[in-house]
């Protein structure tokens, strides 16, 4: 962790939301799986004329630095800090974005790094898996797709396509990668319970990320958002990336049976990818409480 981390943003004194016109609070640097470095985001932040945003890497916060704040501050920007937390509920694992967090928590800090060493140990068993499958993994090669320490399935996927071993990154997770499958290890991962503690001890929101996408019926999913709020979570992603409105309904109802904030991101990875672009974010429905209530 970067030693300027320490005067990163401080959620109690920045005035974060002040009038809040455009938001994006889920998208990812080249610190995890994104393209762009956190600069670049910033600065495609401004021009789609974002006011607030968030960084929400996977499992690290290395997106945030001195020099980010600066520019974001000279900008007029209100920077979030943000990340996207993997863990474990009942055998799924699900993403926890953190919001607002004291990035010099100790207790925050030391988590980040139970996480990447949670990722490394998963990477050896990833590639494991593959190996088991007979498919031929270079580990180092897959590593230098990644950032220090953040190693993942994406990763995996680019370095099979590369090696001619897949067609194509979709195919690589709907094979061998994706939900249930042999290369979908979530053993590492803390339980959700552990994750949302992380969060709010550091003084921040927990929000469960994208809670669609992990195809589960209604009832289990209500199931997750029972033992979420147990936990002390307090939001949930509403909007998240390009959205029709029956789902957004869906997600604004849950919302409101259980008492939780409601939070809109793009989970922007790369440009060109419309079903999830920067700042391409709907409007929270009316009924919602927005999430940045609970910190301005
Ligand atoms: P990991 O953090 O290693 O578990 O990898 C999860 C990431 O893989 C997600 O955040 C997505 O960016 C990416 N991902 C998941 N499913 C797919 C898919 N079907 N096609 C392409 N990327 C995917
Ligand atoms: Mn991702
Ligand atoms: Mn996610
Ligand atoms: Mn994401």
């Amino acid at each position: 962790m970067p030693p300027d981390l320490c005067t990163v943003v401080d959620p109690k004194t920045a005035p974060h939301m002040s009038a809040p016109r455009k938001i994006d609070f889920h998208c990812h640097s080249h610190f995890s799986d994104g393209s762009l470095a956190p600069e670049e985001l910033v600065r495609l932040a401004l021009q789609r004329e974002i006011t607030h945003l968030s960084i929400t890497d996977h499992d690290t916060v290395a997106a945030y630095s001195r020099t980010l704040e600066v520019l974001a501050a000279n900008e007029g920007l209100s920077l979030i800090t943000g990340c996207e937390l993997s863990c474990q509920w009942q055998r799924r694992n699900i993403h926890i974005v953190g919001l607002n967090m004291d990035l010099r928590h100790a207790g925050y800090r030391q988590a980040m790094q139970q996480q990447s060493q949670a990722r490394l140990g998963r990477g050896d068993s990833i590639c494991a898996a593959l190996q088991g499958l007979g498919f031929d993994v270079n580990l180092a090669a897959v590593q230098d797709l990644a950032a220090p320490g953040m190693i993942g399935r994406p990763h995996f996927a680019q370095y099979l396509v590369e090696t001619q071993q897949m067609p194509s990154l979709a195919a690589a997770f709907k094979h061998v990668l994706g939900s249930g499958k042999a290369g979908d290890i979530k053993a590492n991962w803390p339980g959700l319970e552990t994750a949302v503690g992380w969060i709010t001890q550091a003084g921040g929101v927990a929000v469960v990320a994208h809670p669609l996408k992990y195809k589960m019926t209604l009832t289990k999913l209500r199931s997750l958002l029972a033992d979420f709020v147990a936990a002390g979570g307090q939001a949930m992603e509403v909007v998240t990336g390009h959205q029709d409105s029956s789902p957004t309904r869906t997600l604004a109802d849950l919302a409101q049976r259980f008492d939780l904030h409601a939070s809109a991101g793009s989970d922007f990875h790369r440009p060109g990818q419309p079903w999830a672009e920067l700042g391409h974010v709907q409007p929270l429905p009316d009924r919602c409480q927005p999430v940045w209530e609970l910190w301005s």
